[in-house]
């Protein structure tokens, strides 16, 4: 499918390809398609063979590395942690869709991590540091400053959040079951 002048299309939708068409702004080249990075609408220059995107939304943000971004665990396992990314810390801007980010064992904190279970867990609030993007919606994510981890721990026997109670170990005010956790100093609760 080509997108045409004027049409409105949502991130990641396919717009042209790199043989016929230069990919330009807010737009990437996914291994010779040209997609969108956002909502918006196409606008091609056929004289320079330039396609192009006019987002719906005023400079939306897109990330990048380096970026401290906010989370929601979705996923542990093994050697990954799986994160939902919502938005960019301290950024009124909202992310046009949401990336999915990875934290590797190897980066979930400064010292050995024997299992990843200990440090998060579904449901807990995180904030990360953008390590690497990839593609329109996946990101490498580091959990390995003091600022960084999780902010608020969802407890896995009754998914109430929980209270801090030492260094790595937080409390259900709920079921009152205890877990670890690898605690930001911005910890909320
Ligand atoms: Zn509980």
């Amino acid at each position: 499918m080509k997108a045409k002048n004027g049409d409105f299309v949502l991130p990641g939708d396919p717009l042209g390809v790199t043989e016929e068409f230069l990919p330009s702004e807010w737009t990437y080249d996914d291994h010779g398609e040209i997609r969108s990075l956002v909502a918006g609408t196409v606008t091609i220059d056929q004289k320079n063979k330039k396609i192009a995107i006019i987002p719906k939304t005023k400079s939306p943000a897109i990330l990048k590395k380096g970026d401290v971004v906010l989370g929601q665990i979705r996923e542990v396992r093994g050697q990954r942690a799986l994160v939902d990314v919502d938005g960019i810390k301290d950024s009124k801007r909202s992310l046009p869709i949401t990336f999915l980010g990875a934290i590797h064992i190897s980066q979930a904190r400064k010292g050995y991590v024997d299992k990843l279970t200990d440090d998060f867990h579904i449901g807990d609030i995180i904030q990360a540091r953008v390590t690497k993007v990839m593609g329109v919606d996946n990101a490498d994510l580091t959990t390995a400053e003091s600022e960084l981890g999780v902010l608020k721990a969802m407890c896995t026997n009754c998914r109430h959040f929980m209270k801090q109670i030492g260094k790595k170990e937080v409390k259900c005010p709920n079921c009152g079951r205890k877990e670890t956790r690898n605690i930001s100093s911005n910890y909320e609760g």
